[in-house]
C-alpha cells in the first residue's frame, strides 16, 4: 500500500456514503482531494453549474478540513495533469464512477496510463443504484422501455446485498500534492448572473440532508398529486445535489425506504429515482442519442430555424403565460419545475417545430441540475423521438395546462408578474380579455404582456402535417 492517496473528486462533493474517500482515509496514511477542473467541459455550455460547482467546492472545502484532507483544485486536462503522477510520488489514486460515455471513454485512458506508469489505482460505483450493465432483457440486450427496465432493475437492487456502510477516518496530518492549484471562487462565471441563485440555492452536503429530511417529513406522501402542481413546493428538489453528489441515490433510496407506511407518494417518488437510472441505461447503450435522434426515422422531421422565436421562447415571452413562467423561473433559479419543463419543451418541438437539441443545449446552460442523461432522454421523450417517448401526435395544448395545473394563477402569476392582476379565468389565454377590460386592469395584451407568438390551434395543424410526412417517407 502506497502511503499517500489521492481521491479524483468528480461528482461526489459528499463526507457521507463516499466509499472511494473512505476506503483512502482507512488505507493510506495521508489523503488528498483533487478537483480537477477543466473549463472546456464548462464554458459558454454549462454556466449555472460553474456557480454550483464554485460554492460546492467551498463548502466541501470546509467538511474536509474536519478530516485533516486537504482539497486542491487545478485547472487542466483530466489526462493532463493525472499523468503527471510518477511511481517513486507513492500515490495511489481513487475515484467513483460517472456513467457518461465521454466520461467513461477519458477514464479508459487514465487507466492505460496509470497501467503505463504503473500507478496503482482503484474506482468505485458512481451515483447510481444499479451498474446500467445489470441490467438487460433474458437474452441481454438493453430495455427501451421504462416499466419493464424499472421492475427489474428495483427488484435487482432490493436483492442485492445492503451495501456497506463507508466511514471516513479523520488523519493525522493533512497533505497536499499539486503546486498550481486555483480558488473555488475562480471558477465562478464571469455574468453576475448566477448572483441570483443565492437567493435560491445553497449547494452543500448539509443542505442536501435537509432537503431530504423535508421530503420524508412533509412531502413524500402527497409527493403523487403535488409533484404536478407548480405553485406547490411538492417535489424533494435534490437534483443537483444528486448531480454533484452531495448525496448518494442510496441514501434516498434507504431512507425512504424506512418509510413506516408504504403510500402511493413513496412509490410515485422511487419511480422517478428509476427514470433517472433508465436514463442513463439508454445513454450508454445508445450514445448515439447524444448526437441526435434516437429514433432515426425522425432524422426526416422538417424542424424550423426560427431565430426570433427560439430567443422569445429563452425569454419567457411566448404569450403562453405557463410556459413563459417556466422559463423565466429557469434564468431566475436555474432550475424548473417538471411538469412546467415538459409544456416549455413540447410548446419548442411542437408548437415551434424548433428542433430539440436548441432547446437541451439551453437547459444545459441554465440549468443547476443539468445532468446529461435525463436532459437528452428527456428532451427526446417529450420530441417523441426518444425511447418509450410521448407520441409526436400528442401535443400539449398551453392554455389547457396552465388551468389544469395552476388553476389559481400562483405559480404563473409568481413568474409572470406583469400578469398579477389578470382574473383567473383568463390567466392562461389572457388575448381572450376584451380591451376595454384590459384598459381597465391596466394590462394592454401586445404591450404589456405579448400576443401569443402563434396561434395554438394552427400550430398544432402543422405540426401534425409536418408528423404526417415523416410517416410517409
Ligand atoms: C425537457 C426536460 C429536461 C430535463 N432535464 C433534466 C436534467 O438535466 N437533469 C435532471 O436531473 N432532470 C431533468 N429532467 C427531469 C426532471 O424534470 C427533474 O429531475 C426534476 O424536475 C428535478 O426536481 P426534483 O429534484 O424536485 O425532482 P423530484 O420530483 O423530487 O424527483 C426526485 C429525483 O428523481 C429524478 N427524476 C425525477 N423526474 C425525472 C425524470 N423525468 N427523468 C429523470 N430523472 C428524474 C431526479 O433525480 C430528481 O431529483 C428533465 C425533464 C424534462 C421534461
Amino acid at each position: 500500500m502506497t502511503k499517500n492517496a489521492i481521491v479524483w473528486i468528480r461528482e461526489d462533493f459528499r463526507i457521507e456514503h463516499n466509499p472511494a474517500l473512505s476506503f483512502a482515509s482507512q488505507n493510506h496514511k495521508r489523503v488528498s482531494a483533487l478537483y480537477i477542473y477543466n473549463n472546456k467541459n464548462f464554458d459558454k455550455k454549462r454556466e449555472a453549474q460553474k456557480w454550483w460547482l464554485s460554492k460546492s467546492l467551498e463548502a466541501f472545502e470546509i467538511d474536509l478540513k474536519k478530516y485533516n484532507i486537504s482539497l486542491e483544485i487545478i485547472e487542466s486536462d483530466e489526462i493532463e495533469i493525472l499523468s503527471k503522477i510518477k511511481k517513486n510520488d507513492d500515490i495511489t489514486v481513487y475515484w467513483s464512477k460517472i456513467y457518461e460515455p465521454d466520461i467513461i471513454a477519458k477514464g479508459k485512458k487514465i487507466r492505460d496510463i496509470f497501467i503505463k506508469n504503473q500507478i496503482n489505482y482503484k474506482y468505485f460505483k458512481g451515483n447510481i443504484l444499479n451498474e446500467f450493465q445489470d441490467i438487460t432483457k433474458n437474452d441481454g440486450t438493453p430495455f427501451k422501455v421504462f416499466t419493464p427496465f424499472w421492475k427489474n432493475a428495483e427488484l435487482k437492487y432490493l436483492n442485492q446485498v445492503p451495501s456497506k456502510v463507508f466511514q471516513i477516518k479523520k488523519l493525522d496530518k493533512s497533505f497536499s500534492f499539486f503546486k498550481k492549484t486555483i480558488e473555488a471562487k475562480e471558477i465562478l462565471p464571469n455574468k453576475n448572473w448566477f448572483k441570483k441563485f443565492e437567493k435560491y440555492w445553497k449547494p452543500s452536503e448539509i443542505e442536501a440532508k435537509l432537503k431530504l429530511d423535508e421530503l420524508i417529513k412533509d412531502k413524500i406522501h402527497n409527493y403523487g398529486e403535488a409533484r404536478d402542481i407548480p405553485g406547490v413546493n411538492g417535489t424533494s428538489k435534490l437534483s443537483p445535489y444528486l448531480k454533484f453528489g452531495q448525496i448518494h441515490v442510496e441514501s434516498i433510496w434507504n431512507k425512504c425506504d424506512s418509510l413506516a407506511k408504504k403510500t402511493k407518494g413513496y412509490r410515485k417518488y422511487i419511480n422517478e429515482l428509476g427514470w433517472r437510472e433508465f436514463s442513463y441505461s439508454l445513454i450508454n447503450y445508445f450514445p448515439e442519442m447524444l448526437q441526435g435522434n434516437l429514433r432515426k426515422e425522425f432524422d426526416n422531421f422538417q424542424w424550423v430555424k426560427n431565430d426570433k422565436f427560439l430567443k422569445k421562447w429563452k425569454q419567457g415571452m411566448t404569450g403562453y403565460p405557463i410556459v413563459d413562467a417556466g422559463m423565466r423561473e429557469l434564468y431566475e433559479t436555474g432550475w424548473m419545475h417538471n411538469r412546467v419543463r415538459m409544456i416549455v419543451a413540447s410548446f419548442l418541438v411542437k408548437h415551434l417545430r424548433i428542433h430539440w437539441m436548441e432547446g437541451e443545449k439551453y437547459f444545459k446552460n441554465c440549468l443547476v441540475d443539468y445532468n446529461e442523461a435525463s436532459n437528452v432522454a428527456q428532451w427526446q421523450w417529450v420530441a417523441g423521438c426518444g425511447a418509450d417517448a410521448a407520441p409526436y401526435f400528442r401535443i400539449f395544448n398551453p392554455t389547457l395546462q396552465g388551468i389544469k395545473f395552476d388553476p389559481e394563477g400562483t405559480y404563473t402569476r409568481k413568474w409572470v408578474p406583469e400578469l398579477k392582476n389578470m382574473p383567473n379565468e383568463f390567466l392562461h389565454k389572457p388575448w381572450e380579455l376584451e380591451k376595454k377590460i384590459q384598459e381597465k386592469i391596466k394590462i394592454m395584451i401586445g404591450k404589456d404582456y405579448p400576443e401569443p407568438i402563434v396561434v395554438h390551434e394552427q400550430a398544432r395543424a402543422s405540426a401534425l402535417e409536418a408528423f404526417k410526412l415523416l410517416r410517409k417517407n
